[in-house]
Formats: C-alpha cells, structure tokens, sequence
C-alpha cells in the first residue's frame, strides 16, 4: 500500500535537556513533499536522519518566537545554501517574522543574499494551500506570547499539531475528529503551577476526548514528565480512550 501521508517527530523534548530528545520539530510529508513545522535545537540534525534530499523543504511553519522552536532556522539556511538549494524557502510565522530575519541578517550578513527567501506572516485563520495541502493556523493559548497550532489537511486525513499552549477551545475546535492530535504535555499534573502556560496529562486527556480525536501524539515532554510517563499515560486515559503514541524522535506515524 502507498503511504501518502507521514509525519516524523523530529524532535520530542522541551528546553531542558534530555540525552534521546532534541527540541521542538515535526516533518510530514504529503506525497513525498516535506513540511516542516518548528525547527528548534537539534532538529536541523535529525533531519540529516530523517530527509533524504534536504533541499526539498520548501515550507517552514513557525508555531512561535520561543528559542526551543527556531533556533535551527539559521543552520537550516546555512546547509541548504552549500546543497546549492535553487527554490523558494517559504517560512511562516507570528508578527515578528520580519523582525527575526533582519536579526539572523545582521548576525550573519552572508545568509540571506544566498537564499530565495518568502515570508509569510501568519495570523488567526491564515491558510497556504497547494492542490495537496492546506495549512490553516490558529491562535493558541501561550501566556504574552502570540501562538499558533496548524490543521494540516491533505488527502482527506486531518492533523493538528499545537505548538505550544495552555489547554484552549479553539484546539478542540480544530482537532474535532482529527485523524492525528500532536500536542504538547510538558510537566506533570503536580507541577501545573509552574507551567501555567502549558498542558499536562490531566488537561490533555479532558482535550483530547472532548475533541474526539482518533490518536493522540504526545510532544514537547520535558525530563520530569518522561520520569513519571506511566503516572501521566494513567492521567491521560482517565478522560480519554483513544491510541496514545509516546513517540521517540524521527519516529514515523503513517495515518
Ligand atoms: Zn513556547
Ligand atoms: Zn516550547
């Protein structure tokens, strides 16, 4: 049977540091064309496993402006140039898109002439669409960040993946049926004070059966959470019934 649609979980961690999980990155690939949404610490490397032919990314879409989401944005660029990438890079983002490439541009001048670079600033409801694909961003709950999660529509299946964000009704909203929910489930239910703007097991599983989702891929897993998995996979089935995947990274899930 051909797989049309695969989604990767490049990298599964969160900002401190475990030795098997880079930080945020997911790839999918829709008739062999790759999306990449996040590209945080690490990731630029697991792709080096995971894409045969790194110049093939010609999207990028960036849930926000925290470190542990871009920072191998720059990396990405560099290696495509010396791959003597000749497509348009399109890289989606929140408002301050424009802001982060004058950075990387003063910090590293020799960059951007290489490259044919396509921004797109993204805001609630914002679509980019091909004749295999539509990405529709929506607005997520990350304290005074602004935050997008992305519906990813292709070949009749539905994903949604979050980014990071507190428990929100517009990701229910979106998940509605999802073939594949990819959220985040930083900490702990214990540590939900510390991390008011993120979901926990408890919070997710409320979330994910209330939008009925038919798998749930649990990301951005910080080391206190991954220390306590069994307590937070029980937490996670108190609400929800449905296949939950704790994926390692470049792990394949084909829908
Ligand atoms: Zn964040
Ligand atoms: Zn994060």
């Amino acid at each position: 049977m051909v797989t049309i649609v695969e989604i990767t979980i490049l990298g599964s961690g969160a900002s401190l540091l475990s030795p098997d999980r880079v930080l945020a990155g997911l790839m999918i690939e829709i008739t062999g064309k790759p999306l990449i949404f996040d590209i945080g610490p690490g990731v630029l490397h697991r792709l080096s496993c995971s894409l045969r032919d790194l110049t093939l990314i010609e999207h990028i879409f960036l849930t926000h402006f925290h470190v542990d989401h871009c920072s191998d944005v720059p990396a990405l660029m560099q290696s495509l140039w010396l791959e003597g990438y000749d497509k348009n890079l399109n890289v989606y983002g929140p408002k301050h898109l424009e802001n982060a490439f004058q950075g990387i541009s003063l910090i590293f001048p020799y960059l951007i002439p290489k490259l044919p670079l396509k921004l797109h600033v993204i805001s609630p409801g914002y679509q980019s669409k091909t004749e295999d694909w539509t990405v529709t961003a929506f607005p997520v709950e990350h304290g005074d960040m602004e935050a997008y999660g992305f519906l990813i529509e292709a070949e009749g299946k539905r994903v949604v993946y979050s980014g990071d964000t507190r428990p929100c009704a517009e990701t229910i909203k979106q998940a509605k049926d999802a073939d594949l929910l990819i959220h985040e489930c930083s900490l702990p239910d214990r540590m939900k004070d510390m991390a008011p703007n993120h979901t926990t097991p408890a919070e997710l599983g409320a979330l994910a059966a209330q939008a009925e989702v038919k798998t749930l891929v649990l990301t951005h897993l910080y080391p206190e959470l991954l220390k306590e998995l069994s307590e937070a996979l029980t937490s996670i089935r108190r609400s929800y019934s449905g296949k939950v995947i704790v994926p390692r990274d470049t792990q394949v899930i084909t829908i």
